[in-house]
């Protein structure tokens, strides 16, 4: 082993950052530096909610406990998935007891990331943005150089001597475009939007639920703090951006209105809920890229969204960046504690999540049937219930990486 300490720059505190940063931040071996764009109170992104999967909540109890108990304390449980119709007629009803060793969780955006940040405080420079990278030229101490910009001051800088750079920089990540090049996104024709309310009616909206009138598609549940997570999605042109036309309260109310009568009490909540708060409304695209872990150079690790932008129709997207964290804080401790290579972590790193990255991100993009163009939610919902569909969820929330 070298007598120099390994450094290693995270770039990224969010999900994967955030996690790696805990999980490897008490090595003597390693200088650990995180830089995040956002300041530390900066939670404009973050105005949502998400349902983290049961198989997060495992991957984090076997290798990061005291993370799990974190996040547990903070979050109520996901327990089920309900499908019913706008209308109300129900259409599948999942405990999800029968496919998981453990519930999930509901959180909000802002939560999850105060909550992953507040442990590596010391570690996180906020307010810093990487601007660029590469390998070092001649004259520069490497492997790796990193340059930055204070976004406060403007003041620009420079970090070298990097052995190890991670991109947990999220779905447009610019460490991958840097050393892997852009990916090309595949557009499924959905737009998905989502809406974080500062009210709930746990007598109408509480656990996960989704509500279909054709393909276009409601989705909420409660979250911490009074609060109620909404998205919605409805088909559009693959090629094309989310029309304007669409964004308006009488377009969105249309599309989740039955045409054979009234909404059940839940929509009517949730399309009044919409329609009021058409300015806080977050809107995106459904799509995804092939996955990559790291570089031919093996200097370069991606996590989450940076490896493998997925579609969130499982809620897996934060699911599977806690997942790669937890394999990748395990990897690295050996390697660094034990005098290992870091070339070495990063092919066992691959070895062990790139198959299973491969089956969330295709059951991802196969469970977005009932939400094309065309797509018969009654069949495709109940065809839910069927144990093919089941097995396949049990296998994604129970077979989390061994430790
Ligand atoms: C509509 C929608 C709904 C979703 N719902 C769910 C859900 O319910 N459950 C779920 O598990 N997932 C969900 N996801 C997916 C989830 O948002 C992402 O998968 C997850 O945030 C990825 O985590 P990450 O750590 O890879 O990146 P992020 O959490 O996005 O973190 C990236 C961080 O890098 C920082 N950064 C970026 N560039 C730079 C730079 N150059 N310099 C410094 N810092 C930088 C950013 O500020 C950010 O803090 C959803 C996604 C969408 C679009």
């Amino acid at each position: 082993m070298s007598g120099r300490r390994k450094r290693i720059v995270i770039v990224g505190s969010g999900v994967a950052g955030s996690i790696l940063a805990y999980g490897l931040r008490d090595l003597p071996d390693a200088e650990v530096i995180c830089l995040e764009r956002a300041s530390a109170d900066d939670h404009s992104d973050a105005g949502t909610g998400l349902n983290v999967g049961p198989n997060a909540i495992k991957a984090l109890r076997r290798f990061l406990p005291d993370l799990a108990d974190l996040l547990l304390s903070a979050s109520l449980p996901w327990k089920s998935w309900r499908i019913s119709l706008t209308g109300g007629r129900e259409l599948m009803n999942l405990p999800l007891s029968q496919v998981a060793d453990n519930d999930g969780i509901r959180i909000r955006w802002s939560q999850l990331y105060a909550l992953l940040r507040q442990p590596v405080l010391d570690h996180v420079r906020f307010g810093v943005e990487v601007t660029a990278m590469r390998y070092a030229r001649a004259g520069e101490a490497g492997p790796i150089v990193v340059e930055t910009i204070d976004r406060a001051t403007g003041a620009g800088g420079v970090i070298d001597g990097v052995d190890l750079l991670v991109g947990g920089d999220g779905r447009y990540s610019r460490v991958r475009e840097t050393f892997l090049g852009r990916p090309r996104p595949y557009f499924l024709g959905v737009c998905i939007f989502r809406l974080l309310i500062e009210q709930s009616r746990i007598d109408l909206v509480d656990d996960y639920e989704q509500w279909f009138n054709g393909p276009n598609r409601l989705l909420a549940f409660r979250v911490p703090g009074n609060g109620t997570y909404i998205a919605g999605s409805f088909p559009i042109d693959p090629d094309e951006d989310v029309p304007d036309g669409v964004k308006r309260a009488d377009a969105l109310r249309a599309l989740y209105t039955p045409r054979d009568g009234a909404p059940s009490d839940q929509c009517a909540f949730l399309i009044d809920a919409i329609c009021s708060n058409l300015a806080d409304i977050h809107w995106a695209r459904l799509q995804e890229a092939p996955p990559v872990f790291s570089d031919p150079g093996q200097r370069i690790l991606l996590l989450g969204d940076a490896a493998h932008p997925m579609v969130p129709t499982l809620g897996q997207g934060a699911t599977q960046a806690i997942e790669d964290a937890c394999v990748a804080v395990t990897r690295l401790r050996k390697a660094l504690h034990g005098g290992g290579d870091i070339g070495t972590a990063l092919e066992a790193i691959e070895q062990q999540r790139r198959a299973r990255v491969e089956f969330v991100v295709d059951f991802s993009r196969d469970a977005t049937d009932t939400m094309l163009a065309g797509a018969d939610p009654v069949a495709g919902s109940l065809a839910k219930t069927r144990p093919d569909f089941q097995a396949k969820l049990a296998r994604l929330y129970r077979d989390v990486p061994a430790a």
